[in-house]
């Protein structure tokens, strides 16, 4: 067996104890497991401060000096053991406040020590907690070791005796055990191409390093063959899904999408939306099941897309689902899918929990006749008793909302499962897409149809806000209609609902019938009262629409310009850009004005600088993956899949670009890893603990 395989409790010092807290609190298991336990920082042990010239600050640092006294301190909570300790400038105290005996015992005063720990200010005094000790004589004797590590660690290990200390120890030990060189894991043409030093130097370089110049190259080798080794698996899922899962042939592009196009659209498509239909058409004619993702930001026509798609599904006498998250934005694409489907002889019918029994009985008798051509419809789609006579190609809007286990359902609803088209205006950074869908194809439209205005955003606060009715009854004036949103985070929050109740009466009163109507809708409402609120705001006979966030994804209405978000603090900074997206859609100019109280936190002030500045939706994305962190965005905690040891998805984006390239480069020349340089990949690969979680989230 492989020595790296052996469990902890066989290294020297460790033991059953040790070895059951490393387990339990840093999930270390094997000898290989520690190997790859990274320190998160360095400290340079070449350096001391001396203690009249300490920094003002809770810095980790070194010290040399003596013990002169120890005495202890009664307090309401045990006692504490200080040591007061000197050096030629001064002198600072050392705290204990638990382990007093076993520490005091091995206490050497007046003995030359080196100690290290952080310093802590208090009232203009300083002192050192729990400090780590090491007598000059020793200290000299490891001296070839110039940084010294900081590994991750937890208070109940340090509790328990498992200081820097012993984990530096654990790991010097295990790197010595190993006589032999660590096997190379990156192909050396890898190596070459990305001068990268070999996995052996990294791995003794990552814990010890020599100099700053090779830790850095060690970090750089690290971080390369992590994102290298995710990129791998994801593409390999890839071409196996492709090889594996057959899938239609739709072979021909006929009349209904010919007509449709040639007769029936009213503009011309974008060069992007053109250039992802194209993509898709060739996914769909080579007879593997398409998995792909079409991003585009909001406004950017993605329907229009999916609407020409299904067409060619029907050219080759399939069935096709619309599927998307919201009751009103299914409506939304039935009416107007419905009304441009008319003249073309297609049937379409609308699927949501609200739909009677009776409407169900119907829409299950046509789609099993396969007299039904296109269902359009929420989740309830996927219910077992929603069978199609030939389902060739199902859409998903707005893929977000929906586990991805629903996705695989609707797979397994035929023998040979339906092509997948998921459509998302969330603008997933590149970077995050490239680790999330990196087994999915992807398509992306980045322009806006021609004519739009670019939206104006402006911050205000509450002082503000007569200033901000006399803009809207302006745009109402001028035949426009207006969005106010409220947040109703939690739906059954009854201060956001009461909120939403308090806004909309004072509106009432500051734009009073008959002159103004408003429409209101919420969670808390019935379906079909939804449905009539919204009916009157897309007729225009309503100007105003006052909403909580249920209209954050895909509603369309052209006429609308202005939308007033209120405690725009509160929402996200995607959410926003959604919300915002709602404007915009026609050929006028249109507003978003953020409304927020007048004190913010500094990450709410980011937010609205960030939404006034811009209207990229990926450069959006990328601030709030900064602000959040991967963890946070669309679910991806339970993935697993965005934790990495050492790489960053954020600052080490170049790399994970160069290791993603690499990846690709080498499975198109060698798709099954025969090469001999590449055997080392498929050695790893099995290796490889692999986190099965991954594909059940993916796919
Ligand atoms: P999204 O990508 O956010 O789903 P939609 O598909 O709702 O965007 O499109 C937004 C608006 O743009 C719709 O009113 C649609 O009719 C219009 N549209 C789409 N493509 C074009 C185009 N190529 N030229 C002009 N208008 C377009
Ligand atoms: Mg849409």
């Amino acid at each position: 067996m492989n020595l790296m395989q052996t469990a902890l409790v066989y290294l020297k010092g460790v033991g059953p104890e040790r070895a059951r807290l490393l387990k339990e609190e840093l999930q270390l298991r094997t000898y290989q497991d520690l190997l790859h336990f990274f320190p998160n920082r360095y400290i340079d042990r070449s350096r001391f401060y001396q203690i009249n010239k300490l920094p003002q600050n809770n810095a980790e640092i070194q010290i040399k000096g003596q013990i002169t006294s120890v005495t202890y301190i009664q307090q309401k909570r045990g006692k504490r053991m200080i040591a007061s300790f000197e050096d030629e400038t001064g002198s600072i105290e050392l705290v204990w406040f638990q382990g007093h005996k076993w520490i005091r015992d091995q206490l050497k005063i007046n003995e030359a020590y080196i100690i290290f720990g952080r310093l802590n200010w208090f009232k203009g005094k300083v002192s050192m907690p729990h400090p780590e000790l090491e007598l000059e004589r020793n200290f000299q004797k490891n001296l070839e070791i110039s940084f010294y590590p900081i590994y991750p660690s937890s208070e109940k290990l340090i509790n328990k005796g498992l200081s820097q200390k012993v984990t530096q120890k654990m790991v010097f030990q295990l790197l010595n055990l190993q006589t032999t060189p660590f096997s190379e894991t990156l192909p050396s043409v890898l190596l070459n191409q990305y001068k990268l030093i070999p996995k052996d130097t990294a791995i003794r370089q990552i814990h010890f390093p020599a100099n700053q110049q090779l830790l850095t190259r060690a970090q750089m080798r690290l971080k390369f063959e992590e994102f290298f080794y995710m990129q791998i698996q994801l593409l390999l899922k890839n071409q196996q899904r492709k090889q594996k899962i057959k899938g239609h042939n739709f072979k021909k592009v006929g009349k209904n999408f010919n007509d449709f196009f040639r007769h029936h659209l009213s503009f011309e498509l974008t060069n992007s939306q053109k250039k992802v239909i194209k993509e898709i058409r060739i996914d769909l004619g080579t007879g593997r099941q398409m998995n792909r993702i079409l991003q585009g930001d909001v406004g950017s026509g993605k329907t229009v897309v999916a609407l020409l798609i299904m067409l060619i599904a029907l050219d080759n006498d399939f069935q096709a689902c619309l599927v998307a998250p919201t009751e009103i934005l299914t409506q939304q694409h039935y009416q107007s899918l419905a009304e441009q489907l008319k003249k073309l002889n297609i049937s379409v019918a609308l699927l949501t929990g609200s739909s009677t029994k009776k409407e169900r009985q119907v829409i299950h008798n046509g789609l099993k006749s396969g007299e039904l051509n296109i269902l359009i419809g929420t989740h309830a789609i996927f219910e077992d008793t929603v069978q199609f006579k030939r389902l060739g190609l199902a859409i998903i809007d707005e893929q977000h909302r929906f586990g991805v286990a629903q996705r695989a359902k609707l797979w397994r609803k035929n023998e040979v499962p339906p092509h997948v088209l998921v459509m998302t205006a969330t603008p997933i950074p590149r970077t995050l897409a490239m680790s999330l869908y990196g087994d999915l194809d992807l398509s992306v439209i980045n322009e806006l149809p021609p004519g739009r205005k670019k939206i104006k955003t402006l911050h205000r606060n509450d002082s503000n806000r007569l200033k901000v009715f006399t803009f809207i009854k302006k745009q109402i004036a001028l035949g426009r209609q207006v969005y106010i949103v409220y947040p109703l985070i939690q739906e059954s929050s009854k201060l956001d609902y009461k909120d939403l109740m308090d806004g909309f009466e004072s509106l009432s009163r500051s734009f009073p019938i008959p002159k103004y109507q408003i429409s209101i809708i919420h969670g808390q409402m019935k379906s079909e009262d939804k449905t009539y609120e919204m009916e009157r705001f897309v007729k225009g006979e309503t100007q105003i629409m006052v909403a909580t966030t249920v209209i954050e994804v895909g509603v369309n209405v052209p006429n609308a310009s202005a939308i007033i978000i209120e405690s725009a603090e509160r929402f996200g900074l995607s959410q926003l850009h959604q919300l915002r997206g709602r404007v915009g859609r026609g050929a006028d100019q249109s507003y978003c004005i953020l409304m927020t109280g007048s004190k913010l936190s500094r990450e709410a002030q980011t937010r609205m600088e960030t939404m006034t500045r811009s209207d990229d939706g990926f450069e959006i994305a990328e601030v709030d993956l900064k602000l959040r962190g991967p963890g946070n965005i669309m679910g991806t905690q339970q993935s697993g899949i965005l934790q990495f040891k050492i790489a960053d998805l954020i600052k080490d984006q170049s790399i994970l670009k160069a290791a993603r390239e690499g990846a690709l480069r080498i499975l198109k020349q060698d798709s099954s890893l025969k090469d001999s340089d590449h055997q080392c990949i498929k050695r790893t690969l099995s290796e490889l603990k692999f986190d099965s979680n991954i594909w059940n989230f993916i796919s």
